[in-house]
């Protein structure tokens, strides 16, 4: 089998990674390794890496960056006269490393494992697995960046031992050695998670923030100089955007200086102003202040981290590890903070910008069959979940399938019943996301199940299974009819699922046409919409009439068809006059 190798696909850096004699190396593409996740475009040339970061600050309209923000949207990108998808935008970043990998290592890049962050949703994964195919890459697997980062750390520790440790660890209790939590703060994103590391490498808990990462951190230094700029130079850059290039790359320099110095110059005289001169900035930061001034941005990863231990349910002494991973953390105020929460916990000195990459190519060889000792145990990153009817058919509500963090690949089937007599339709609606109200989560599809005429709380049965590779499809059986549906994903689109269609198996009945589709769903609709006001109102005689009709309504439906629309007629009007009421 050919060699499978691991793509950290970053928002501000990528790295790819191959498992040579048994050990993972990151090829050196563009010097370390380290590829800016940058496509810039110079006359007709592309140009992808290092040499599109260098041009992006110059020409940041010709640029495109941390694209990796926008995977999983429609949002259209321009680079020269053409619009591309996000998808496309990631598949030059990975063609890229790819071509580089075979002009350095002499061999064909033809499958890959790709990582994405833990709370990637996943409209993000299927995105990313496109941007491979895009790219002309066997995508085997997406897995999680932390998941990667233990796998990599678990290895080192197999090979080499115990690595140096950032902080001087405590004693903690036995079970510590077990429990790790992977804190990982990127370019633009940030995860965390907890694992339980035994024979295998279980992750018990995940959570982050798909909006915070070194980025944010820049901006701060920016602001700071747009600030003084106006002050001396008099002139306000806040929306033009070559000089905001110039200085967020100024700003980023700056950042990375502090984690080493206590305190950085910052002298620029090449920052370009509306009026085609160029002005300068010339200011002192300590560290001291610039950790004063994103304070708040580790508070919030703090937050996360606090809450993934409670998903875990796990106190901070039974963790015995700290993996550090993503260039921010080399920010000394984030070991130091973390170090205040978990004192006792070791935290290993593995590189924190290659442990992912060299972790997806440790899953690469862990699927073509390579010595590696490690399996893999991954969890759903949100929890998926049907809309239905509260019991008292008050409201919609969310009703979980698989909870978040459950282990994958995983099926589970929840029964749900229908709601009135002789029902035509029941309405499927995915939601993903952790709130009991569907308006708080995010509806990730819909679809419908026609089903046979039945009493009202006929057993319907929802599975969903969610595979290795995040992706989710639905199947959905009114049970003792063989009346079928199922759905898949459609990551193009945000409404992901795509409806199949619906089957009527076993019986082989022919599908509804559309227009009985339609009749179907507005039956329902009135029924449903009908008992919701009834199980409101107050008794009396609106209440009594409005019941009546509905009884009648369904009797109809299944006697007498020539009556259904004339009562139909009736009950619409008393639902709208009580409607009305209710406003
Ligand atoms: P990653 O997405 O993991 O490649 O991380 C990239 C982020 O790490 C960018 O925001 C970099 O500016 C930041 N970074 C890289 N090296 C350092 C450093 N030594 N100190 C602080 N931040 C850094």
């Amino acid at each position: 089998m050919s060699k499978i190798y691991g793509i950290d696909l970053g928002t501000t850096n990528s790295c790819i990674s191959v498992l040579k004699d048994g050990k993972p190396y990151t090829i050196p593409v563009d010097g370390n390794g380290i590829v800016p996740s940058v496509v810039s475009l110079d006359g007709s040339n592309l140009l992808v890496g290092r040499k599109a970061w260098n041009r992006a600050a110059a020409f940041p309209e010709q640029s495109i960056r941390s694209v990796k923000r926008l995977m999983g949207t429609t949002e259209k990108l321009k680079l020269g006269n053409k619009d591309y998808d996000p998808e496309d935008i990631s598949a030059m970043i990975l063609r890229y490393l790819c071509d580089e990998a075979l002009r350095i290592e002499g061999h064909e890049v033809e499958k890959v494992v790709i990582t994405v962050p833990a709370y990637f949703s996943d409209a993000q994964r299927r995105a990313t697995m496109e941007a491979g195919k895009r790219a002309g890459l066997t995508v085997e697997r997406i897995i999680n960046e932390p998941t990667a980062a233990a796998l990599f750390y678990d290895h080192v520790l197999a090979s080499d031992g115990e690595p140096e440790s950032k902080n001087s660890a405590e004693a903690l209790p036995k079970e510590a050695s077990q429990y790790a939590l992977v804190y990982d703060l990127g370019g633009g994103t940030f995860d965390v998670s907890v694992l339980h590391m035994g024979e295998i490498i279980e992750v018990l808990a995940s959570t982050g923030d798909t909006h915070l990462g070194g980025d944010d951190f820049d901006k701060r230094i920016v602001r700071h100089l747009l600030h003084e700029i106006k002050e001396k130079e008099k002139v306000d850059l806040e929306d033009y955007v070559p000089a905001l290039a110039r200085l967020n790359a100024v700003a980023e320099r700056a950042k990375i200086s502090l984690s080493e110095k206590a305190s950085v110059r910052v002298e620029e005289t090449r920052i370009p102003t509306p009026k085609g001169k160029s002005c300068t900035v010339s200011m002192e930061f300590s560290r001291e202040e610039f950790e004063a001034m994103t304070e708040d941005f580790v508070d919030r990863t703090v937050a996360s981290v606090e809450k993934a231990m409670e998903e875990a349910k796990l106190s901070p002494d039974k963790i015995g590890k700290v993996l550090l991973v993503g260039g921010m953390t080399r920010m000394p105020a984030i070991a130091a903070r973390l170090e205040q929460i978990f004192g006792g916990a070791r935290m290993p000195v593995v590189d924190p910008d290659l442990s992912v990459s060299n972790g997806a190519s440790i899953q690469g060889g862990i699927i073509s069959g390579e010595n590696c000792e490690q399996i893999l145990v991954d969890v759903t990153p949100h929890t998926l979940s049907l809309e239905s009817l509260t019991y008292d058919y008050e409201q919609l509500e969310c009703s979980p399938i698989i909870p978040r963090n459950t282990q994958i690949p995983v099926t589970r089937a929840r029964t749900f019943a229908t709601v009135s007599h002789h029902q035509r339709i029941a309405e499927l609606k995915v939601y993903q996301g952790e709130s009991r109200f569907p308006a708080d989560n995010t509806l990730i599809g819909e679809t419908y199940l026609e089903l046979a005429p039945a009493e009202a709380h006929c057993p319907i049965l929802v599975e969903y299974s969610y595979d290795l590779t995040g992706i989710v499809h639905l199947v959905a059986e009114q049970k003792g009819y063989s009346r079928k549906t199922e759905i898949r994903i459609d990551s193009r689109n945000p409404q992901l699922f795509s409806s199949q269609g619906l089957q009527e198996i076993e019986d082989g009945a022919d599908d509804e046409d559309e227009e009985a589709e339609e009749q179907a769903i507005a039956i329902n609709f009135v029924t449903q919409r009908a008992r919701n006001l009834i199980s409101k109102m107050q008794d009396g005689e609106k209440k009594n009439a409005l019941a009546e009709a509905l009884a009648r309504y369904e009797k109809a439906l299944v006697d007498d068809d020539s009556l259904v629309d004339e009562i139909e007629d009736e009950l619409l009007a008393l639902i709208e006059e009580e409607a009305l009421e209710e406003e």
